[in-house]
C-alpha cells in the first residue's frame, strides 16, 4: 500500500473548496458523471481505433444511493485506472487542475455569473464527501487499484479485487450534505445536469406494463415487469443532421425541454456550425406575449451534451434570450466571468453568427409562406423589432421580412408601404407621412378621418414601436411616423391650401376671445382650422413628438431626463363647421358657454380623456338637455 501527501504547496484545498463553491455544491454530481462519460467515450475510441483489444458492448453509468451507508456510488464501464494512472491523473494532475480553478475563482469574485459552473472537476467530490474512494480498474491486464482520501492531503493507495472493467466513485456524504442521500435531490439534479449526456445513465429502477399479446382477453392484467430506470436521452435531436429530422421531432424535442409547456413552438431554428468556432444546437420562437421580463432564460446551454446554466446573457445577442431552445458548444470559455466573456472574441462571433442564422431563418420563412408568417408576426413581432433596435446587422436584415400591419389586416415590408403612399402621403415639406394606430378602438375616429382620405394607417403596437419609429427615421431618407390623432389629418398630409373661410377674420378674433374665455389653456391649446364643412367641430389632438417623448420616458427609463412631463393637448376647432357658426351666431353668452364646454368635453370624451367627476356632470348635463 502506498500512503503520500496529494500536495503540500495549498494545504487547504478541501476547505477551500467547501468555502468558495458553496453556492454549487451540487454541481459534483455533474462533474463526476462527466468524468465517467469522458473515460466511456474514451474507451469506444479506443476500441474503434484498434488500440484496446476488449468488448466495448452497451456500457452504462449508474448513480446508485446507500442510505444506510450514507454513500454515493457512481460507476462506469469505461477505460478505467491503473494505479500509476490514479497517481497521476488524481494526485497530480486533477489537484492542480482543482487548485488553478479556485486560483482564477477567488481572484475573479462570486458575482461573476457562469463561473464556477465548469473546471473544478474530481475535487468537486469534496464538497460534499467528508471521504472519497475510488476503485478502478483499467482495461489494461493491470490489477484494479483503490485509492482512499479523507479530505486532508493524504490518501492511500492500494491492491483490489475488482474484477470488471471501470471505475466506481464512493461518496462518503458529510453530515452537512446528507441532501444528496436523498432519491428525489438526486433525481433532480440527474435530470437538471446529465439529461441529454451521451451515455446512457441508471437510477434505480422502475416498473413497467408488459404488453399484452393480441389474443388476450379484454379483462387481463397487464403483466408488469421491472426495468433499468435511465433519466438520460444520449441522442438528444440538436446533436443529429438537420436532414434526419422531421418537424415532429422538433416538435416532441421541445416537449422534452419544456414538459410543462403546453402550447407549441411557432417555428424553430437548428444551429450547426463546425468552423472558425463549434456549435450546435436548436431555437425555438414561442409565442411571445408583449412582457418584456417574463420570458427571458429559457434558453439552455451545454458543453458536450452537459448542462451548464440556463443564463445565456453575453453568449446570445439580448434580444435573442426570449426565445427558447438549447445551444451547445465546447467553444465558449466557462469559468470566467460574465464582462471577460462578453468581450471574448469567440464569443462574440457565436453572438452574430446565431443573429445572422435567425435573420436568415426569419427570411426563408417569409419567402416561403408569407401568408403562415403574417398569421405569426403578432406572436414574433417583439423579438424583431427589439433585434432590430439593439443589433444593427439584424436592423439591416430585417428589412428583407419585418412587417407593418395595416389597421386592415393588410401587411406590408417597408418598401411595399413606400411605393404604396409615396404618392400622396406627404406634409407640406415633401416629408413622407406613415400613419400609424396604436389602439383601433381608442383611436377610431382618427382613423376613419384618415381612410375616409384613402390613407393607409398602420396598427403600430407593441411597447417599443416609439423606439423603433425613431430609429427607421434616422435611417430612412425623409419620413416620419405620425400617429392618426397627432393633429387634423389636413395638417398632417398637406394638400395644396385651397379652402376658403366661412368667417370672417373679425369673427376669428371674437371667437379666439369667446374659446380662451372657457377653455383652460393650462390643458389645452387651442387651434383655429379651416376645414371642410363636414369635418369634426372639436377634436382633441397630442403633437407626436410629445406624445412620443412621453412614452419613451416610460420604457426608456427617462433617458432624456424631462422627469414628468404634463399632459398637453391640442383643441382644433373646425372654423367652417356648422356648430362654430351657431356658436357665434348664440345671443346670450350663458348660452355660448355651455354649447362650447359640451363640445370639449365630447371631444375629451372621444379621446377617452373625459373620467370621473367630469364625466358624471357631463352625462348629468347631456340628459338635462335633452329633456
Ligand atoms: P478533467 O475531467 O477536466 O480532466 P478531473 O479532475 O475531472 O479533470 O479528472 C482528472 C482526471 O482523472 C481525468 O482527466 C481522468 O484522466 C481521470 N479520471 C477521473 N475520473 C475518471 C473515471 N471515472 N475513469 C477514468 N479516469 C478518470
Ligand atoms: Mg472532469
Amino acid at each position: 500500500m502506498t500512503k503520500g501527501n496529494i500536495n503540500v504547496s495549498v494545504e487547504n484545498i478541501f476547505p477551500l473548496i467547501k468555502k468558495f463553491l458553496y453556492s454549487d455544491h451540487e454541481i459534483f454530481l455533474r462533474e463526476l458523471i462527466s468524468n465517467a462519460t469522458d473515460a466511456t467515450l474514451k474507451l469506444k475510441h479506443l476500441t474503434n481505433i484498434g488500440d484496446a483489444k476488449v468488448e466495448y458492448g452497451n456500457p452504462q453509468i449508474e448513480v446508485k444511493i446507500d442510505k444506510k451507508g450514507k454513500k454515493l456510488h457512481i460507476i462506469d464501464q469505461g477505460l478505467g485506472m491503473t494505479s500509476e494512472e490514479v497517481e497521476k491523473y488524481i494526485n497530480q494532475i486533477a489537484f492542480s487542475g482543482a487548485e488553478e480553478f479556485l486560483d482564477k475563482y477567488k481572484d475573479s469574485g462570486k458575482d461573476s455569473g457562469i463561473i464556477g459552473h465548469f473546471g473544478l472537476g474530481f475535487y468537486s467530490a469534496f464538497m460534499v464527501a467528508e471521504k472519497v474512494e475510488i476503485i478502478t480498474k483499467s482495461f489494461k491486464d493491470e490489477p484494479a487499484a483503490h485509492w482512499t482520501c479523507d479530505g486532508s492531503p493524504e490518501f492511500t493507495l492500494e491492491p483490489h479485487d475488482k474484477t470488471e472493467r471501470g471505475t466506481e466513485i464512493i461518496l462518503h456524504i458529510a453530515e452537512d450534505s446528507t441532501e444528496f442521500l436523498e432519491e428525489a435531490r438526486i433525481n433532480d439534479l440527474l435530470t437538471k445536469y446529465n439529461k441529454f449526456m451521451p451515455i446512457p445513465i441508471k437510477f434505480g429502477t422502475k416498473e413497467v406494463n408488459v404488453a399484452l399479446p393480441e389474443d388476450a382477453p379484454e379483462d387481463a392484467k397487464p403483466e408488469k415487469k421491472t426495468v433499468d430506470n435511465i433519466i438520460n436521452n444520449p441522442n438528444p435531436a440538436w446533436t443529429k443532421q438537420p436532414a434526419d429530422l422531421e418537424d415532429e421531432n422538433y416538435k416532441s424535442f421541445y416537449r422534452e425541454l419544456y414538459p410543462m409547456q403546453f402550447e407549441e413552438p411557432l417555428f424553430h431554428i437548428h444551429l450547426n456550425v463546425d468552423y472558425p468556432f463549434n456549435l450546435t444546437g436548436i431555437l425555438y420562437f414561442p409565442k411571445m406575449t408583449n412582457d418584456l421580463n417574463i420570458q427571458k432564460d429559457k434558453i439552455q446551454l451545454y458543453q458536450n451534451q452537459v448542462f451548464v446554466t440556463d443564463n445565456v446573457e453575453g453568449i446570445v445577442p439580448e434580444f435573442l434570450t426570449m426565445l427558447r431552445g438549447v445551444i451547445d458548444s465546447p467553444d465558449i470559455p466557462l469559468n470566467v466571468s460574465r464582462s471577460y466573456l462578453q468581450a471574448d472574441g469567440a464569443v462574440k462571433k457565436i453572438s452574430s453568427y446565431i443573429t445572422r442564422k435567425v435573420a436568415d431563418k426569419l427570411k426563408s420563412l417569409f419567402n416561403e409562406n408569407r401568408e403562415d408568417f403574417e398569421a405569426k408576426w403578432n406572436d414574433i413581432k417583439i423579438v424583431i423589432e427589439y433585434g432590430m433596435l439593439s443589433e444593427d446587422k439584424f436592423f439591416e436584415k430585417a428589412d428583407a421580412f419585418a412587417l407593418y400591419p395595416t389597421v386592415d389586416g393588410t401587411h406590408y415590408t417597408y418598401e411595399e408601404l413606400f411605393n404604396k403612399i409615396k404618392a400622396n402621403q406627404t406634409d407640406k415639406d415633401g416629408k413622407l407621412v406613415i400613419l400609424y394606430a396604436s389602439n383601433e378602438d381608442a383611436q377610431h375616429s382618427y382613423i376613419e378621418a384618415a381612410k375616409t382620405k384613402g390613407y393607409e394607417v398602420l396598427l403600430l403596437d407593441s411597447p417599443i414601436v416609439s423606439h423603433l419609429m425613431q430609429k427607421l427615421e434616422s435611417t430612412k431618407e425623409n419620413i416620419t411616423f405620425t400617429r392618426v390623432d397627432a393633429d387634423h389629418v389636413d395638417n398632417l398630409i398637406k394638400k395644396e391650401d385651397t379652402k376658403i373661410s366661412k368667417l370672417t377674420e373679425e369673427q376669428k378674433t371674437e371667437l379666439e376671445t369667446l374659446l380662451k374665455e372657457v377653455i383652460p389653456a393650462e390643458k389645452f391649446s387651442v387651434q383655429l382650422e379651416t376645414m371642410d364643412s363636414e369635418s369634426t367641430p372639436f377634436m382633441i389632438t397630442q403633437p407626436e413628438f410629445m406624445r412620443r417623448m412621453k412614452e419613451m420616458q416610460q420604457t426608456g427609463g427617462g433617458m432624456f431626463g424631462m422627469g414628468n412631463m404634463p399632459d398637453m393637448y391640442n383643441l382644433v376647432v373646425n372654423t367652417n363647421s356648422e356648430l362654430v357658426s351657431d356658436i357665434l351666431a348664440t345671443k346670450t353668452k350663458k348660452k355660448q358657454e355651455r354649447l362650447i364646454n359640451q363640445s370639449l368635453d365630447l371631444a375629451r370624451l372621444s379621446q377617452g380623456l373625459l373620467k370621473g367627476e367630469e364625466l358624471t356632470n357631463f352625462i348629468k348635463r347631456s340628459y338635462e338637455m335633452i329633456k
